[in-house]
């Protein structure tokens, strides 16, 4: 019961999140006006915008121009219920099953900011930063209770997290001059401050996963894109933020598989 609550109710954000994407960019209002149509701008009534199902009743187009509607709108639908219901499944305790869930909506909006304009905005990776050293130092224990080692292993973790990327954006960049310099940098800013929230949600150790598990993940993609489509720039946004989910689930397990604590 819990779940397919958590699936239904996770369907619902996501396609919220799917308006953040499109319309924060952009600078828009993300409450006003009501979805449209991008293509013909007829609004989107309400039994037209029920999440997951009205694109699959709809065949992906819009009912009043039969333009195709973007796979993402269900995508992200289907990955916010999804990543809620493994979350849960995962979780010892409320709390912190709604930190981390609310964690994953933040890096699933700025992965498909970062996908479609290859750029991550500062107005979720700052506030992230702070909202993620609140929250670990209040919640981690499970109840409301101020933790200051936990306040410690969240601040290192912005440090080693926001760090460790910038080090590998000055390390490129000695690396690629040419290509660096064309690309606007190795690295972007928007990189280094994302992994600065990562770390403060999950800590420094679970930053430090996500670090090196996300290079392993884009290289797989990294080539997949330069032999298809012949362009050698990726944004490394979903990467981290997959990275950081993996390691949310498993970064304890590859810890102690690695050095067995
Ligand atoms: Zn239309």
């Amino acid at each position: 019961m819990d779940y397919a609550v958590v699936f239904i109710f996770g369907a619902v954000i996501g396609s919220f999140l799917s308006v953040c994407i499109y319309r924060i960019p952009l600078g828009r209002s993300i409450v006003r006006p009501r979805s449209f149509c991008p293509v013909c701008k007829h609004p989107i009534r309400w039994f037209d915008n029920v999440p997951l199902v009205s694109f699959l009743l709809l065949g992906g187009r819009c009912r009043h121009c039969g333009e195709k509607i973007s796979l993402r709108y269900f995508f992200v639908e289907l990955l916010t219920a999804v990543s809620g219901t493994v979350l849960l499944f995962y979780s010892s305790d409320y709390a912190g099953f709604l930190i981390y869930w609310f964690f994953t909506c933040i890096l699933i909006v700025v992965a498909f900011i970062d996908i479609e304009r290859r750029l991550i905005p500062d107005i979720f990776s700052i506030p992230g930063i702070f909202a993620g050293l609140v929250l670990s130092a209040f919640f981690s224990t499970g109840s409301a209770v101020f933790s200051a080692a936990a306040l410690k292993d969240s601040l290192i973790g912005v440090l080693a997290g926001g760090g460790s990327m910038y080090l590998m954006g000055v390390l490129g960049e000695m690396a690629f001059k040419e290509k660096a310099k064309k690309a606007g940098g190795a690295v972007g800013g928007g990189d280094v401050k994302l992994m600065a929230m990562i770390g403060a949600f999950m800590g420094w150790k679970l930053a430090l996963v996500t670090f090196f598990l996300a290079p392993v993940l884009g290289a797989a993609a990294g080539l997949y894109v330069l032999l298809k489509r012949k362009q050698d720039i990726i944004p490394y946004g979903p990467f981290l933020a997959l990275g950081a989910f993996i390691s949310l689930l498993y970064g304890d397990n590859i810890l102690s598989f690695l050095f067995g604590f």
